[in-house]
């Protein structure tokens, strides 16, 4: 069964609240040079942890899920990050 990030409204960006008020937390992938999907917050800040109630993810050449702290970002494969429903940037 595939699992749909239905939630995303309702995630937020860790600066949330300190960082711009049009900051909704919804997060966009950008595809980096590896042709990986990064992620991002709409803000701009790059997404280093998912929250609790997000799926479950593997980011790229990484040992730890995505529920883990990755301080240098997440970026995934563009078929996992499309597979959770999160969009390219002006997509
Ligand atoms: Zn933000």
């Amino acid at each position: 069964m595939e699992v749909k990030m239905t939630n995303q409204e309702k995630i937020k960006c860790e600066h949330f609240g300190t960082c711009s008020q049009e900051c909704s937390g919804n997060i966009f992938y950008r595809k980096n040079e590896s042709g990986n999907a990064q992620l991002f917050y709409e803000c701009g800040d790059v997404v280093t942890r998912f929250a609790d109630d997000w799926p479950y993810a593997w980011p790229v050449d990484s040992e730890l899920g995505a529920h883990y702290g990755h301080p240098e970002g997440i970026a995934l494969t563009i078929s996992d990050a499309r597979g959770l429903g999160i969009k390219e940037e002006y997509e």
